[in-house]
């Protein structure tokens, strides 16, 4: 038998009920998506529908024996929202849908959410694929960051917010969609091989520093 957290649930406030949060690949929905997830929402009388800052729409206040049901009638892979691992690939609707897109984020964040959602780490990590300077997707407070530049994709890694927050450091520019595809597992790689367990990619850059970074992944 599954353990809670194994569930993809979260205990809530009071340790009663509990969250889900479904995964949502760069939060993009249907229409049929969110009919499910309100029709399910209404079944099992959640306390609230929370859009959350990984763009997942969660589930909150779910009673413990329900937890099972509203999965299985979900059918959607869980949310890697707790654990050490890459957690959320947030990316801004790029060239796509922006007038500003200089590339395209949406689809870059799809791909890495494909490559990479879920995949365990000594720590916590988290992705953005912003598709202009402008930056909606806040890849320079990221582990590892695309900003999309009219040159090519500009690569920052080693941000993130939370307590000691952290800007991320530019690694690499001027890369073409494969390029950057091809840069995001040399960072993932370096950083498995490099971290200790729990150790956010910022503070291994401060400990190793940046230039052994840099010769690990050019
Ligand atoms: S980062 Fe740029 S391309 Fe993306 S939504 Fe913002 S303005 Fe548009």
């Amino acid at each position: 038998m599954l353990k809670i957290g194994e569930k993809g649930a979260i205990p809530q406030k009071g340790r009663t009920t509990y969250a889900i949060a479904p995964h949502i690949p760069c939060g993009v929905v249907t229409p049929e998506l969110l009919r499910k997830l309100a029709d399910i929402a209404e079944k099992y009388q959640v306390q609230a529908m929370k859009i959350t800052g990984a763009t997942r729409i969660a589930l909150v206040g779910l009673k413990e024996e329900d937890i099972d049901s509203v999965w299985n009638e979900l059918g959607m892979d869980k949310g890697a929202a707790v654990g050490l691992c890459v957690r959320s690939i947030r990316a801004c609707p790029g060239t796509t849908f922006c007038t500003m897109g200089k590339q395209d984020a949406l689809g870059m964040g799809m791909k890495l959410d494909a490559l990479y959602h879920g995949a365990q780490l000594p720590g916590k990590f988290k992705m953005a694929v912003s598709g202009c300077k402008i930056n909606c997707a806040e890849s320079s407070v990221r582990d590892f960051g695309l900003i999309g530049e009219a040159e090519g994709w500009k690569v920052v890694v080693g941000g993130n917010v939370g307590v000691t927050p952290r800007l991320a450091d530019e690694v690499a520019k001027g890369l073409t969609d494969e390029q950057a595809l091809e840069f995001a597992p040399k960072v993932i790689t370096y950083y498995a091989e490099t971290a200790t367990k729990g150790e956010r990619l910022g503070k291994m850059i401060e400990r190793v520093g940046l230039n052994a970074l840099k010769s690990a992944v050019q």
